[in-house]
C-alpha cells in the first residue's frame, strides 16, 4: 500500500517508520520541502524533534513533497498536522486529491496560544475529526491513536499487559483497513475498541486533558488508557 503521511513531526515519522518496517511506501507532506529540509533548530510546535533534514539523511526511500502532491499519490491518508492547522494542511492538500480515501486522523486540536495547559478547540459539541469530515465529505475519516505517545501508537507492546487504541467513523470499510493496519503494528483484535460513528471522536480527543496531566504525574509517555469491562460487548 502507498501511504501518504500528511506531517513531519515525530508522529508522522514515526508511522512512516512503522509502514515502512512493514513493507509499504511512504511519502511525506509538508508545506515547502525545501523550507523543512533548510531548518536547522529542533522543532518548536508539539514534542521536540531534531530537524527534519536529519531524519531524511537516514530515510532516503522517503520522498517530501508539498501536501497536495503527497496526498496525490498516497492510496491511504494519515493526518499527522497540528489539530489546530489540519484544515489548512487539508486545503493545501486539494480536495480532489482527497475525494475517496481514507484518512486516518491522529491530530489533536490543542491550542497552546494561552501557554500550558493547552486548551481543545473545537471540543465538547464538536471535534476535530467531524469538523474534517465536514469540510471533506469525500474523505473517509477514521479517528484513532490519537491518545497515546507516538511510540506507543506503532509499538502497542511498549507497555506492558492489556490497553486499548479507540476507532471512530463513520466508514465501515475505512475502519476496517484501519483496523487491519492497528493489527500489522501489534494491536491485538480486543484491543481495539470501534466506538461508532465520527461523533464518536469527541471522547478519545476529550481524553487530551487527562493524558497531559498523567505524563506530568508519571514523568514520561510510555503510557496508556485500558478499559476493564465487568462484561464482554453486549
Ligand atoms: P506537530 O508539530 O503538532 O505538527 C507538525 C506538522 O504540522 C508539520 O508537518 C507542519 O507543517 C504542520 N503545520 C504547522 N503549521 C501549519 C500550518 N499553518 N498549515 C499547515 N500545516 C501546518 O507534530 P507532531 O508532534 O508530530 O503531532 C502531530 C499531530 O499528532 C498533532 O495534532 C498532535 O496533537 C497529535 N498527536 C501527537 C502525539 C505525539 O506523540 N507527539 C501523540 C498523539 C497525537 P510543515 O511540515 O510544513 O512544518
Amino acid at each position: 500500500m502507498r501511504y501518504a503521511i500528511l506531517g513531519t513531526g515525530i508522529v508522522g515519522r514515526t508511522v512512516a517508520e512503522r509502514l515502512l518496517s512493514l513493507g509499504h511506501e511512504v511519502v511525506i507532506g509538508t508545506r515547502d520541502p525545501a523550507t523543512t529540509l533548510a531548518r536547522t533548530e529542533p522543532s518548536t510546535t508539539g514534542a521536540p524533534t531534531a530537524p527534519y533534514a536529519e531524519w531524511q539523511e537516514e530515510h532516503l526511500e522517503v520522498e517530501l513533497l508539498p501536501f497536495a502532491d503527497a496526498a496525490r499519490i498516497g492510496e491511504v491518508l494519515v493526518n499527522a498536522t497540528g489539530g489546530r492547522v489540519s484544515i489548512d494542511a487539508l486545503n493545501a492538500a486539494d480536495a480532489g486529491h482527497l475525494d475517496g480515501k481514507v484518512l486516518i486522523d491522529i491530530a489533536n486540536p490543542l491550542d497552546f496560544s494561552q501557554g500550558m495547559p493547552p486548551v481543545l478547540d473545537p471540543a465538547n459539541t464538536d471535534s476535530l475529526g467531524e469538523l474534517i469530515q465536514r469540510t471533506f465529505p469525500g474523505l473517509r475519516v477514521v479517528k484513532t491513536l490519537n491518545t497515546m505517545t507516538a511510540a506507543v501508537m506503532v509499538d502497542p507492546a511498549r507497555v506492558p499487559g492489556e490497553h486499548n487504541v479507540f476507532l471512530s467513523g463513520d466508514d465501515e470499510s475505512a475502519k476496517k483497513t484501519v483496523r487491519e493496519l492497528l493489527h500489522s503494528f501489534g494491536w491485538p483484535e480486543a484491543s481495539v475498541l470501534d466506538l461508532g460513528g465520527i461523533r464518536t471522536a469527541r471522547g478519545p480527543e476529550m481524553l487530551l486533558p487527562i493524558w497531559i496531566q498523567l505524563m506530568g504525574h508519571l514523568g514520561h509517555a510510555d503510557f496508556n488508557f485500558h478499559v476493564q469491562a465487568a462484561h464482554p460487548k453486549a
